[in-house]
């Protein structure tokens, strides 16, 4: 199979070409490095479908891309993914969502390729339903700071849809929820980071408010096998991903200076607006569509993380 991959250099994008490299796939990775890094791709080097299997393009996604050849699968991950990246590239944000997904669409129509939109917990914005099933349509602020991503994976979403009933294009939409893993960015600005990289160094976690407002953690590895398995369905509809394990900041702040053995003190900071006060997926649906669960438990999948962050701050 051929599969392309947009934001194949990111976080989440890396474990996916690495997990259809693994496949067999011929995999070709679209990216423009607005957030992502060529570092996340260094450990496929060496590897020998790397040489045979994989090819690079660097590209921005909002504008057209011709490929050569035949297609099987597209899925389509290029966005900035954490506030404070998409705070600080709000246009790239709002044109990756609404063109990238066009023009990833407008390949996979000619293609005959299935599609996977890369969509997000945040379409429920902040949500009056808890926990968050895929019928609930969300609480969104269209012109609060957050707007430029919440909108476009809304805009990206409607376009999928449309694509499906008026193309017929086999489609699939996964409601990402907070992932965390390897190849996270250290500075990319999200919690898991930001407290990590803290801990780490001896530096006071910065909780944002009062840390009562909740998040629910899932280990990348879980979250790539969730992906594989709703690719090769025939629903269309989206599918909430993510572990419903729940916890609060504060307790989490706590969770991660435990882990690592730090000393650091917390402090509190003031909450960015429109900050989500409760998150957690139910994934009903993917546990009766895809036999689907998440297997790494936040113990396990934080110590692993800490692991590789404690090597990138050593240099290694
Ligand atoms: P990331 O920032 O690490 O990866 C995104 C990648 O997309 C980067 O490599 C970036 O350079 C690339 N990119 C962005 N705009 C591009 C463009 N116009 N053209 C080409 N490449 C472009 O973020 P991530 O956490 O790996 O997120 C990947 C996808 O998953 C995103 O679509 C995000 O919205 C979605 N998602 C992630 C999470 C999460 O918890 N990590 C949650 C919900 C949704
Ligand atoms: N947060 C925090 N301290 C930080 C970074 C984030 O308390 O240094 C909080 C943030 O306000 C939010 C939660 O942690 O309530 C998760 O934030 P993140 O940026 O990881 O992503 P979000 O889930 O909001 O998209």
């Amino acid at each position: 199979m051929r599969t392309l991959i947009t934001g194949g250099a990111g976080f989440i994008g890396s474990h996916l070409c690495e997990r259809f490299l693994a496949e067999g796939h011929e995999v070709i990775c679209v990216d423009n490095f607005i957030t992502g890094n060529p570092a996340n791709l260094d450990h496929l080097r060496g590897n020998e479908a790397y040489s045979t299997r994989f090819t690079f393009i660097r590209h921005d996604i909002s504008h057209p891309l011709e490929i050569d050849g035949p297609l099987d699968n597209i899925l389509h991950f290029a966005s900035p993914a954490s506030p404070v990246d998409y705070l600080r590239h709000p246009i790239p944000t709002l044109k990756v969502g609404s063109l990238g997904t066009h023009n990833t669409l407008g390949l996979a129509k000619l293609k005959k390729a299935r599609y996977l939109l890369a969509s997000t917990s945040e379409v429920y914005g902040d949500p009056q339903q808890h926990p968050q099933t895929e019928d609930y349509w969300g609480n969104v602020n269209p012109i609060g700071v957050r707007g430029v991503y919440d909108e476009a994976k809304r805009f990206a979403e409607a376009m999928t849809m449309a694509y499906h009933r008026f193309h017929n294009v086999n489609t699939h939409i996964c409601r990402i929820f907070n992932t965390y893993g390897p190849r996270m960015r250290l500075d990319d600005g999200r919690v898991l980071p930001n407290f990590m990289g803290q801990a780490l160094r001896g530096e006071p976690l910065t909780v944002y408010g009062d840390g009562s407002q909740t998040r629910s953690f899932c280990y990348v590895d879980d979250l790539i096998e969730g992906i594989v398995r709703l690719l090769f369905t025939d629903f269309h509809e989206p599918v909430n991903l993510g572990n419903p394990n729940e916890i609060s900041i504060r307790d989490f702040a706590k969770e991660i200076l435990e882990i690592s053995g730090s000393q650091s003190p917390i402090v509190f900071k003031p909450l960015p607006q429109d900050d989500p006060k409760v998150r957690r997926p139910d994934i009903t649906r993917a546990r009766q569509l895809l036999g689907w669960e998440p297997k790494v438990d936040r113990h396990e999948g934080l110590r692993r993380t800490l692991n590789y962050f404690q090597q990138k701050i050593r240099g290694n």
